[in-house]
């Protein structure tokens, strides 16, 4: 036998509450059953987004919902700062320039995180900036970005501040309506605890105000389509029927627990999983580090691949490996959606006896035992 754990910042585990929904016969999207589904998410979702507007859900994956905020905001050779600090911050300026937009791309050493001074300079220099587009957490390096003091600085300007909370959702603190965060763009496989395939976006009135101009090409992601269908329950096209009957349930997961401990299970995780990283006498790579997931810096020389497969091939823990010129580098763990402290203490515990497995002088059991301490007080 060879039981098999996920511990990826993305997808993440399923409750089974959510497995047993997704296995539920199909039912038709134009019912009053699936209009009560639908009405009932619609709720959870304000509630998970943190405001009194609408989100809309696309049959999408996370980047959907980052290139609808793209070609509903903005128009043709618009200006625009882009933050870069990891692969999905360069994602921002892939598209950005895909649509031809007038770039100011903010190149962030990866694993730090940007000023939001440097951002309030830039909107001073360049008064013409439509929008700002940051990563609450770059799931790539596992740092935070501060959304609030930038949605503070850009609520002084004409400009929007759109955040990829793709995997910051439900993890880390996003008061959408109160910190003024103009646009939230989010994906269902992280800390939504559902498989992938559906996108999210909410926008603000001065978000929606732009869309009104906006000029860019689109269709499947017009959001003018999206809430014209809204106003009578509806979709505009076939929604992701089964996805979005799990969401529900997901969602009651989330509001059962209180988004407020929710956000603490996910901070207790993620330092219980900095301290164990320290007792092994490794480092955290980012600061400041997120509480959705944990890169470790591996020693230099360490062949950071052979510990990943170590971990996933022989003891069925499969955290993630380091992306573009990280690759083999880090190695990351997830605290994120459905899980706990075991899952701490499981991953902690594999990455322990890998370290051994490929000779690196750990001192078993000093990580878990850190990692007790904070989840436990032990
Ligand atoms: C996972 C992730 C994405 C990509 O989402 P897809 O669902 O793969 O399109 C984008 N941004 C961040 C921060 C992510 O963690």
């Amino acid at each position: 036998m060879k039981k098999k754990y996920l511990l990826t910042p993305g997808p993440t585990p399923l409750p089974p509450e959510v497995m047993s929904a997704l296995s539920r016969p199909i039912i038709h999207h134009r019912t009053a059953e699936y209009g009560e589904v639908f009405g009932e998410v619609n709720k959870g979702l304000k509630y998970l987004f943190q405001t009194a507007e609408d989100v809309f859900m696309f049959a999408s994956s996370g980047t959907g919902a980052m290139e609808a905020s793209v070609v509903n905001l903005l128009s043709p050779k618009d200006k625009v700062i882009a933050v870069e600090a990891g692969k999905f911050g360069e994602r921002w300026l892939e598209l950005c320039n895909t649509f031809g937009l007038d770039v100011i791309p903010v190149h962030v050493q990866w694993g730090k995180s940007v000023a939001p001074s440097l951002i309030e300079k830039l909107l001073k220099e360049n008064p013409t900036t439509k929008a700002v587009f940051v990563t609450l957490c770059e799931t790539s390096t596992g740092v935070t970005t501060d959304v609030k003091a930038i949605a503070a600085v850009t609520a002084k300007t004409n400009a929007v501040v759109v955040v990829d909370a793709i995997s910051g959702l439900g993890a880390m603190e996003l008061k959408t309506d109160e910190w003024g965060v103009d646009v939230v763009v989010s994906g269902s496989q992280k800390g939504m605890m559902l498989p992938p395939g559906l996108g999210f976006i909410s926008l603000s009135k001065k978000a929606q105000k732009m869309m009104e101009t906006s000029k860019l090409p689109k269709y499947y992601f017009n959001l003018k389509a999206y809430k014209k269908a809204l106003e009578k329950l509806d979709t505009p096209y076939t929604p992701a029927i089964g996805l979005t009957v799990a969401l529900k349930e997901a969602l009651k997961l989330l509001q059962d627990e209180g988004l407020e401990n929710v956000l603490k299970r996910h901070a207790v995780m993620a330092e219980a999983t900095r301290q164990a990283v320290k007792a092994l006498g490794l480092e955290v790579f980012a600061s400041p580090s997120s509480d959705t997931v944990t890169a470790v810096k591996l020693p230099e020389g360490m062949d950071g691949g052979k510990l990943y497969k170590t971990m996933k091939n022989d003891l069925g823990v499969q955290a993630a490996d380091g992306q573009g010129n990280l690759k083999g580098k880090i190695l990351r763990f997830a605290h994120l959606g459905y899980m706990d402290a075991s899952d701490v203490i499981l991953g902690i515990s594999a990455l322990e006896v890998a370290l051994w497995k490929i000779g690196y002088p750990v001192k078993m059991g000093e990580g878990v035992k850190a990692a007790q301490k904070v989840l436990y007080q032990v």
